[in-house]
């Protein structure tokens, strides 16, 4: 939505988290991925659609999407599902506004509570060195791994 949600008193931004929340309960089912329509040539020498100037079979949705690790995943739509499929995906984009939303105001709103200017004082260096790399750094390979 664009809102500056910094500008917002804790009060606010305590509504505003709610409302958003009740908007994500109220999107309607959806899924992720894209639509793509089209004909299909089946490709029988003998088939209507290998005549000269037929578009093929169809119309027919192709629906895919792609899975972390198991790469594309595909499902055909028939053409009376297209409209309710396009819908789906359409939800799943007011899905991911909304939760983008909630994550920025839950954001502002911990930041609102820790006070107006606390982002901008400098903290005291409660432990010195602590940026010198003092402490052993658990991602650091030991030597006889290189
Ligand atoms: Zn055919």
């Amino acid at each position: 939505m664009g809102k500056d949600y910094s500008l917002m008193t804790v009060r606010q931004l305590e509504d505003l988290r709610l409302l958003v929340l009740t908007r994500i309960e109220a999107v309607p089912e959806f899924r992720r991925g894209s639509l793509q329509v089209g004909y299909r040539k089946c490709g029988k020498a003998s088939c209507r659609c290998a005549r000269p100037g037929e578009q093929g079979h169809g119309p027919r949705g192709l629906w895919t999407r792609t899975v972390k690790g198991t790469g594309s995943r595909g499902q055909y739509i028939p053409v009376e599902h297209i409209d309710q499929v396009r819908a789906e995906l359409e939800n799943y984009a007011q899905f991911e506004g909304l939760i983008a939303d909630y994550v920025e105001i839950n954001e502002a709103l911990c930041r609102a509570r820790v006070g107006p200017g606390a982002g901008a004082r400098k903290r005291p260096a409660a432990t010195g060195g602590e940026k010198g790399g003092a402490e052993a750094s658990p991602q650091v390979s030991p030597p006889g791994m290189r």
